[in-house]
Order: C-alpha cells, then structure tokens, then sequence
C-alpha cells in the first residue's frame, strides 16, 4: 500500500512533466489527488437510439460501424475522418477531426458505445469528434457517470481520471475525522466511501449522498477548529485596563465622531476592561472611518502602557496609515513608528531597537510585523485592517505566540451573516453602519465603447477642474486572448494617444514594493492626473482630490471588488463618479453592473454578489483569508453549515482530550486547515 503523503510520481504515467502540470492545481501528492474533487459530472449511463438523439444534447448511444472510416487529409495539421453507423432507428455520420490514429481502429461491422453531442440543421445531422468504446470494455469514457475535473494547461480530464483511479486502487483515502456517533445521527456516509464515490461513482444519487458528507465534513473540521481557538482564548487572562479617558483624544480630532463609530468604540473599551484578551471585529463599508476606531483603540493600549501594533495589507496603506496617525496622535505624547520590508536595513534596525526598548508606543506595519524578526516590549494590541486578508491563520497563529494581545481585526468588505459566521465565528463584532456626515453617494455609470470619447472628455473635464482620475484595468500583461486592457499598455495608450497633455502614472503588483510607494505617495500628493492602476489600489487608499473612477472592462470584476474601488473617490468634499466601462452583453452581466449602479449599500451588494459568485471570487482570488473549501459553495450548501455546525459544537467538548482515531485525526486535519487557509498578501 501506497501513503497519502506520496508524491504523484509514484504512480504510472505521471512524469516530471505531468507532475508539473499537477503542481499548478497544487497537487503534489496522493492526499492532495484524492482531495482534487470533480467540479462538475456527467451522467452518461442513459442510452439513447440515434433516431432519439436530440441536437445539443450529449448522450450515449450503441451503434454498428456501417463502413470503413476514410480520412481525407486536407491540409497540414487537418485530417478529417468519417464513418457512419446505425442502429435499429437509423444511421448517422460521424467526423473526427485530427483523429485518425483511433478512429480507424473503429472495425467495420462491430459494435460500439458512443458518447457525443448531435449537431445538424435542415442539410442533415451528424456528430463530431464523439468518445467511444467497445461494449465489453471498462467503461471509461461511457456507461458511467464520469468526473470532470478542474484542469490546467496541457493536463486532460484523462489523465486525471487516469491518476485518481490509480491512487484510489494503491492507498487508502484520507482518514476518517468524524466520529462514530455523528455519522449515525445524521446519516452520513464514512470517510472511504465518500472519497471513492465522489471520484468514482455509479449514479448521481452517489454523488448527492458523497458530496454531502465531504461538505459536512469541510465544514465541520472548520467549525471545530473555530471553537477550540475560541475556548483556548476564553481560558486566558489578562490585566484589565484601567484607564479609558479618551477625552484628550476626542480634543485633537478634526471632526465629531459619528454614532457608530463611539458605539463601537465603547465596546472595545468594555473588552479591554475585561480581563480577557479582546477579539473583535469592526465591520463598516469604504468610509465609515474605521481608522479612528483602530486610533482610539490605540490611545487606551498606550494609556494603559502597552504597545499597539496596527497591521495593514499593503504598504502602500501602512505608509498611509503612519502618516495620518503620527500627525493625530503625536500632540498626545503618543510615538508612532513605521516599518516595512522596504526600509533600508539601517533604518529597520533603529525601529526594531524603539519597539523593543518601548519608544515606540504605536507600530504601524504589514502584517510581516508579526512574522519577522520584531520583538516588542510589550504588545498589548494588535489591530488588522481590511481583515479579509487576515485570516484565521493569523490569528490563530497571534494566540500562539504566547502573549495573548488584544486582537481587533477591521474589515471594509461587508460580508454577508452567513459567511461572517465562517471568517468570524470566533470573533465578536461590532458593526459601523453609519458614513460621516456630508458624505455624497457616488454617482455610478455604466457605459460601452461607443461612449469612448464622450468617457475621454469626462476625464479632462475633472482633470480640468483640478481633480484626479483613477483607470483600473484588470491585468498588468496585455492579455491577448481575452482582449483586456492591461494596466501597461494602457497607460501608453493614454500617455501617447488620448492624453498627451496629462500627468499619467502607473501602478501595478508587480512593481516593487517601493516603486508602488512612490507612485502612491506623487499621485496623494497631486504629482500625476490620471494613475492608471490594477486592483493593487483597492484596499484603503485615501486620496480625497480624486474624484473618477474609471474601471476598464469591469465585468471582469466581482461586485463587491466593483464597490471597493468605487469607496476610492467621493472621500473628500467634491461630487465623485464611477464609470464602468464594458462591452459585454450577457444579460445576467449587465444586470450585475446595473445593480452596483443603483445602490451604494454594500451589504446589499455582498449578498448579491455571494449569491452570483460564490465566495472564492467574491473576494478576489486567493485573498479572502478564508479557509479553503473544495467542495462546498458557501451560498448553496448553508443548509449543511449549520448542522455541522451544531454537530461540532457536540463533539467539541470532549475533542481536546479524546484520544480516539477520529479525534486525532480531526486535530491534526484543523491544523492543515488553518495552514491552508493563510491570507496572501500582495
Ligand atoms: P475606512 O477605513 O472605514 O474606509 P477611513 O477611516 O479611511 O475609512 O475614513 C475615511 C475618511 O473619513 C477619512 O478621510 C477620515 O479622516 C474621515 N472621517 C472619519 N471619521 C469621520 C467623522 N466622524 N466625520 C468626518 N470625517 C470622518
Ligand atoms: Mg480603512
């Protein structure tokens, strides 16, 4: 017997070429194999007589070659192959194309299971390219319902299906995590057989019943290890803070703070008197003023002498945040610092030294602050902003660290309930549902080409009126094939075509950290009329003088990232537009657009937008600090979520000491899970 921990090398057929190609679905080994779940069947164990085949619809069918397959070669790299065949209803014509190897091993006189698709019109039916077999072969490609895997370049669905029974046949599939009694109580299929019928199953009620447990299982794993982190926290104790005068801090702000934000500025204050260490949430759409909340947080860590490490996910933002903080908070005696991987070696070294001998008292830094070689005098809180890109693993991997800090995570992306029970199940929350005052939504438009130069004389017209102009294009490389606006290519574009007479500057993730910084920091500071960015700017970036927002090819966006970059204008005093440009027709997307042009609320646009997309792209890709779910769809399977939510909360109590099979494999998987689920950071 094969492990699961084996490389996928090890199976036939699998060279370092195909091995290469696993890599890229992030398949190494045979566990990972067997965890790459089929996004999709099809049921092609119905039969169908040719005279029943409908055009359009895929189906199998057993039929006798009426003739000798004959390929004519047409040209080079064309070979086109015919045969006919026929059964009791009727004969049809098949074409193969660049298939003549196979398809004349198709024996004049036998009979054969096909599967295809029927094409035809008024001149006649026929069916190109169908898959088939002999009728006392393994059923590979007919009579069964057969897996369709998610694919990479130059990795078929065949190989896969060829790989997965391979490892299904030399290891055991991974280990059952749920125990005894739970599987009998909401009847529930075990371990093994899920994980061989989801890959290999016989009808598509096995697939139900299947999946089914395998999302049971994804999300009872999750809840579980929720739970644990939660009740490893409440153990803890901390000293409570003593003093929460946040007069002197009121006294310096420009403005009055709105409801909202003094709500959630009280129940932080409360945690902290608590004794035990704060894990909240504050959760407020682009604008509610999230900062100040992270500031007067900040002000009672100092107050009651500890650090206070705020964490953002770009350092475009941290430098932001620096900047704004240290002119707020400096007339209160309170030293804010700043480090960034960008810094010269010199310069982190001072830093380091004030963090750790306390000079520094506010620390504001990418989330490397936690991982990298830092050492604080005394951490006491610790503030994430935009938290999708915080995950649990972060957090979890903080309450690891031994110090037990304050944690306070802020995040812009409104996130539906049902999946902030996920993200935050082990958080408390407060919520800033109220913008400062003044604030005027911002009018949002959508538009195709033939509105190009009308666009093209917006532009100028803000440009002329002193305003600046953000161009989001979806991909840094010209990208051929989807004929997008890359981020480059427009920017000369615009530089030597449109705009001549404009500052423009450019902004991507591949530029170095830097790079980035200064760029932001010219266009913040008026240097540029027109930053042509990617999706690098979404998160945070305040610059008030902008007052359009264009975004190239917007149906390639997600709605809630269509929102977050719309929160990048109408900041300041002046009246801000979002144009979403895009030529595509599909009815179901341009009613997407449409909606983001009549709200302004974004929770109502998350809903929708997890409805639409499901959370993997609700987010963007990869950054959501989520965990990974592989088979479940956070909008469709809520059902499941919460009895296997319940179900863990059952099972939890005893979890952390059971020494049973099942226990310890559940702790172990948790363990992975929260690994995997580590937020990138670009
Ligand atoms: P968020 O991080 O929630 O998107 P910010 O904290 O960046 O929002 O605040 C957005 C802008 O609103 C900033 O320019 C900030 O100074 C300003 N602001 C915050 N709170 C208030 C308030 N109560 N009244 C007026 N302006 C405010
Ligand atoms: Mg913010």
């Amino acid at each position: 017997m094969a492990r699961l921990s084996d490389p996928i090398t090890i199976l036939k057929g699998v060279g370092p070429t195909k091995a290469k190609q696993f890599a890229a679905l992030n398949i190494f080994t045979l566990e990972d194999l067997l965890c790459h779940f089929p996004r999709a069947y099809e049921d092609r164990t119905h039969f169908v007589a040719i005279g029943d085949l409908q055009v359009g619809e895929p189906a199998c069918f057993r039929a006798v070659v009426m003739n000798t397959p004959r390929t004519n070669h047409i040209r080079k790299g064309l070979d086109i192959t015919r045969v006919q065949v026929a059964d009791h209803s009727g004969r049809l014509n098949l074409v193969f194309f660049n298939q003549k190897f196979t398809t004349e091993q198709l024996q004049y006189g036998s009979e054969y299971v096909f599967y295809g698709t029927l094409s035809g019109d008024y001149m006649g039916y026929s069916m190109t390219s169908p898959s088939f077999e002999k009728p006392d072969s393994q059923p590979i490609t007919t009579r069964r319902v057969l897996p369709v895997y998610p694919l990479t370049a130059g990795l078929s669905n065949a190989s896969v299906l060829k790989a997965v029974r391979q490892a299904l046949a030399i290891c055991n599939p991974p280990e059952e995590v749920l125990p005894p009694r739970i599987l009998e109580k909401y009847n529930i299929l075990p371990a093994e057989q899920a994980y061989r019928i989801i890959h290999e199953p016989r009808s598509m009620e096995d697939v139900q019943q299947a999946r089914k447990r395998l999302i049971f299982e994804e999300f009872f794993v999750f809840s579980a290890g929720l739970a644990l982190l939660r009740a490893s926290r409440k153990g803890k104790t901390v000293a409570p803070y003593q003093k929460t005068d946040l007069s002197p801090f009121y006294k310096v702000l420009p403005f009055t703070l709105t409801g909202a934000q003094n709500r959630a500025i009280a129940e932080i204050a409360a945690d902290l008197q608590k004794g035990t260490p704060m894990n909240r949430l504050v959760q407020g759409d682009v604008g509610s003023g999230k900062t100040m909340v992270a500031a007067a947080a900040a002000v009672l860590a100092v107050q009651n002498g500890q650090q206070a490490a705020l964490m953002a996910p770009t350092e475009i933002l941290a430098e932001q945040h620096f900047a704004s903080l240290q002119k707020l908070l400096a007339p209160l005696g309170i030293s804010v610092a700043l480090l960034t991987g960008s810094m010269t070696v010199k310069q982190k070294k001072e830093i380091r030294e004030n963090i750790q001998n306390g000079a520094a008292q506010l620390i504001v830094g990418t989330h490397a602050l936690l991982t990298d070689a830092t050492a604080f005098s005394n951490l006491g809180l610790v503030i994430a902003d935009e938290q999708h890109r915080f995950g649990v693993a972060q957090r979890a991997a903080l309450t690891s660290k031994g110090t037990d800090p304050h944690v306070l995570v802020m995040s812009a992306t409104p996130i539906p309930r049902t999946l902030a029970l996920l993200m935050y199940g082990d958080l408390d929350v407060s919520i800033l549902d109220e913008l400062p005052p003044g604030r005027e939504p911002v009018d949002t438009f959508l538009v195709n080409e033939s509105y190009r130069p009308r666009l093209n004389g917006f532009i100028r017209k803000q440009v002329a009126e002193g305003h600046q102009c953000f161009v989001i294009c979806p991909a840094v490389e010209e990208n051929e094939e989807l004929n997008l606006k890359a981020a480059e290519v427009w920017s000369q574009t615009l530089e030597k075509t449109v705009f001549p007479d404009l500052r423009i500057a450019l902004l991507h993730g591949q530029m170095k950290g830097s790079q980035k910084e200064q760029v932001m920091t010219d266009f913040a500071a008026g240097n540029a009329d027109i930053l042509v960015a990617t999706t690098v700017i979404e998160v945070g970036v305040d610059v008030p003088n902008a007052t359009l927002m264009v975004i190239e090819d917007a149906d390639r966006f997600g709605l809630s990232q269509l929102h977050q970059l719309r929160g990048r204008v109408g900041r300041g005093k002046s009246k801000s537009y979002c144009i979403l440009v895009s030529s595509n027709k599909n009815a179901e997307t341009v009613a997407r657009m449409k909606a983001l042009c009549k709200t302004t609320d974004g929770f109502k646009i998350a809903e929708e937008d997890l409805a639409l997309r499901g959370p993997g792209d609700f987010f963007g890709s990869r950054q959501s600090g989520l965990p990974v779910f592989r088979v479940a769809g956070l909008s469709t399977d809520m059902g499941i979520l919460k009895i296997a939510q319940a179900a863990s909360v059952e099972w939890i109590e005893t979890l952390g000491t059971s020494q049973t099979p099942e226990a310890q494999a559940l702790r172990k998987r948790i363990g992975q899970l929260f690994a995997r689920s580590e937020g990138t950071i670009n």
